[in-house]
């Protein structure tokens, strides 16, 4: 074991594809596991934490989707970056994906290279979140080192896509941002999903805030904003 080496758990179960898979990751530097179904994975995430996992979808025992949830419903692993691998090409599929907390997504067939790169982007997007600073506005605080978010000092509900989307308008405001400018920051330039979407986890957002949920507004005709308390909007 190359136990100097960050370590991929590969959960798959076409050894064709796991050979692919290693061969590239092993070349790109890092040492892997690999787990043919969900319990097996189950058991590797328990004993210790990769530094990503690259889930496919269909396995002989339960959904990769499946998984996912456990990892994301479990503390220790919330924030693990998570790559979902699958022969559906299906867009509602991909949003399923997404919202259910997958990082990113790739279609199979993919190059190993492809791979390899969405995985270098990832872990330099995750990066910065280790030590960060509280983000504020007015009553809403989102603190990334636990991936929380609060409003006037109770802490909400909130789905992985609605935090990263309030982290990144509470990153960056007083700035209007478009629906395509936000599906690139909030979810990644490799993803190929509808604009609309956007308006989705808007609405979703703003239910979450609940007292707050003026905080975010839409500027007709062109995408959306933070209010500013200072304003007045609060
Ligand atoms: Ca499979």
């Amino acid at each position: 074991m190359n136990s100097d080496k960050p370590e991929i758990l590969i959960v798959e179960d076409e050894p064709a594809i796991v050979q692919l898979v290693e061969y590239a990751l092993h070349a790109a530097g890092w040492s892997t596991r690999v787990a043919g179904d969900v319990s097996s994975a189950w058991e590797c995430l328990r004993e210790r934490i990769p530094q990503m996992v690259l889930l496919d979808w269909m396995l002989p025992d339960e959904s990769g989707l499946r998984l996912l949830a456990r990892i994301r419903a479990e503390p220790r692993l919330a924030a693990l970056p998570v790559i979902m691998l699958t022969a559906k090409s299906m867009e509602e599929d991909k949003i399923e994906g997404l919202d259910r907390g997958a990082d990113d997504y790739i279609t199979k067939p993919f190059s190993p290279r492809e791979l390899v790169s969405r995985m270098r982007a990832l872990l330099r997007r995750r990066l910065p979140e280790h030590g960060e600073a509280l983000l504020r506005n007015g009553p809403v605080v989102l603190d990334p080192n636990t991936r929380s978010v609060s409003v006037n000092g109770r802490p909400v509900e909130i789905g992985l896509s609605e935090y990263r989307l309030l982290k990144y308008l509470l990153a960056h405001p007083k700035r209007v941002h478009t629906r395509a400018q936000l599906l690139d920051r909030v979810w990644g330039d490799h993803v190929e999903i509808e604009e609309r979407t956007v308006d989705v986890h808007v609405l979703r957002l703003r239910k979450a805030l609940g007292d707050a949920e003026s905080l975010v507004k839409t500027v007709r005709g062109v995408g959306y904003t933070l209010s500013n308390p200072q304003d007045g909007d609060l």
